[in-house]
């Protein structure tokens, strides 16, 4: 990592880069890129930016004020390991030329002003992130509509989809027998450790990596927690490595949460802690080790999990996770084990400074720097107004009689729920200081607009086995 621009300049010579690649994201989260050689470069590009065409950017500006510029963040150059010419990344934020100004839509920001807010509060100085990403790696993928019958149908998904490398019917892998036997049934070993070998190389610190419980290559990679913007740049780079390791390897990896209908989806679990000056604040001695101020963060999390769930579970796809069977969370309660609840405390250590909530309904499909900051946002509220979480449930939530299940309260069934959750109750977000009331407005719009309508209005495979023969 470099400290300030000079270093990167000078590395830029030292390595003999022959191109700059500069990322930001754009609203729904999905990275964006364009290319600058060397000399383009200077040191007051670092606070200038460099200028590019931000009209057809998604939730960006339109077409009549699309001058934007890209500031590129030192601290977060690292080699592209893809490309055939040295290429240096650099991960950018968005400036207003006109005002000189942050850009408002740009999310990155977004998790910086979340982190200020947070020093700001007097609460803490840092909150940890540690997002688990799973996903799948698939052979080949066909969604021609109408005659891909892999999202109603296991067993034509495993035809079609197997994600098995060949490795035949003798070690197969059906669905949630993944977690996880060795090769030859999981055939994914070594793509996995050419990705963490990469995220090391790029110098991100990885804890393990493994097969998930579902079949055809479901796969997961543990990073070390990290502050709050830098473990969000992380997750970008995650993605980037995994996708780009399933391609190299002719196979194609994905985030979307869930490929499969009748097998587990892809979450992003996200593990927290606020501390201050190195002291960790969530370890206690009330239950399974936690302090007063880690149970009104969780009282925030649960108290706000609808409204969060449009911004961390953000695709009309999440909701197809989030149902009971499947280790996805479907019951806003808490407790120390109980996988089927949103919040767990993690008892895999007694040391206090790895007290952490583990926040279980956000899936990969999110923009993680929006994500974070609005779990910091959530719980944060909590903390400030005392909320309860209630008594922890220590049950296996879905073997509840239904009765009692029903006192529980669920996440969203739907992304249109949890949106108009997020339109009520926006407020925990720090209104014109964290997210903006336009950043809000945008992302809604965005997401009914072009995800909900456009889904609403494109007949489902399901339904010509339901009404075919009507
Ligand atoms: N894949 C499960 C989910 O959708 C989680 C499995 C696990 O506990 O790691 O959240
Ligand atoms: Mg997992
Ligand atoms: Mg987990």
């Amino acid at each position: 990592t470099f400290a300030n621009p000079d270093d990167v300049l000078k590395a830029i010579k030292d390595d003999k880069i022959e191109m700059i690649d500069l990322r930001f994201v754009d609203l729904p989260g999905t990275w964006q890129h364009f290319s600058v050689p060397p000399q383009a470069i200077a040191a007051d590009s670092f606070s200038d930016g460099v200028g590019f065409d931000g009209s057809s950017i998604r939730g960006f500006q339109e077409i009549q004020e699309s001058d934007m510029l890209v500031v590129p963040d030192p601290a977060t150059a690292f080699l592209d390991p893809f490309t055939e010419a040295p290429t240096l990344v650099l991960i950018c934020n968005i400036m207003d030329p006109i005002t000189g100004q942050p850009y408002s839509r740009d999310a990155r920001h977004i998790a910086q002003k979340a982190e200020t807010h947070l020093r700001a509060s007097g609460i803490g100085d840092v909150a940890y992130f540690g997002p688990e990403l799973e996903f799948f790696v698939f052979d080949e993928v066909h969604y021609d509509q109408g005659t891909n019958y892999a999202y109603f149908d296991i067993e034509a998904a495993e035809a079609n989809w197997s994600g098995r490398g060949g490795s035949g019917l003798g070690h197969k892998l059906r669905p949630k027998e993944g977690y996880f036997p060795v090769p030859p049934a999981d055939t994914l070993q070594d793509a996995r450790t050419e990705m963490v070998t990469l995220l090391e190389q790029i110098g991100i610190p990885v804890e393990a990596h493994h097969h998930e419980v579902a079949t055809g290559g479901q796969g997961e990679i543990d990073m070390r927690f990290a502050p709050l913007t830098r473990m969000a740049d992380d997750v970008m780079i995650y993605k980037y490595v995994v996708k780009n390791v399933a391609r190299r390897r002719g196979m194609t990896a994905t985030f979307m949460p869930k490929p499969l209908f009748g097998d587990n989806g892809s979450g992003m679990h996200v593990h927290q802690s606020i501390w201050q000056s190195d002291r960790p604040l969530f370890a206690g001695d009330g239950y399974a080790g936690s302090s007063e101020a880690m149970r009104y963060y969780i009282g925030g999390l649960l108290k706000h999990a609808p409204a969060l769930l449009g911004i961390c579970a953000p695709t009309v796809n999440s909701y197809r996770r989030l149902v009971p069977g499947f280790e996805a969370p479907v019951n806003l309660g808490y407790s120390r084990r109980n996988r089927s609840a949103a919040v767990r405390i993690p008892m895999y250590s007694p040391d206090p400074k790895s007290k952490r909530v583990e926040f279980r309904c956000p899936d990969p499909s999110c923009n993680p720097y929006l994500a974070f900051a609005a779990m910091l946002m959530a719980g944060l509220d909590g903390i400030r107004s005392h909320l309860d979480p209630g008594e922890p449930i220590d049950k296996n939530l879905y073997d509840l009689p239904p009765v009692q299940r029903a006192q529980i309260p669920s996440t969203p069934g739907s992304l249109e729920e949890a949106l108009n959750a997020l339109e009520s109750d926006g407020k925990f977000l720090g209104i014109d200081e964290v997210f903006t009331h336009d950043v809000l407005e945008t992302y809604l719009s965005y997401k009914r607009v072009h995800e909900i309508e456009e889904i609403r209005i494109r007949p489902h495979p399901y339904e010509f086995v339901l009404y075919y023969d009507a």
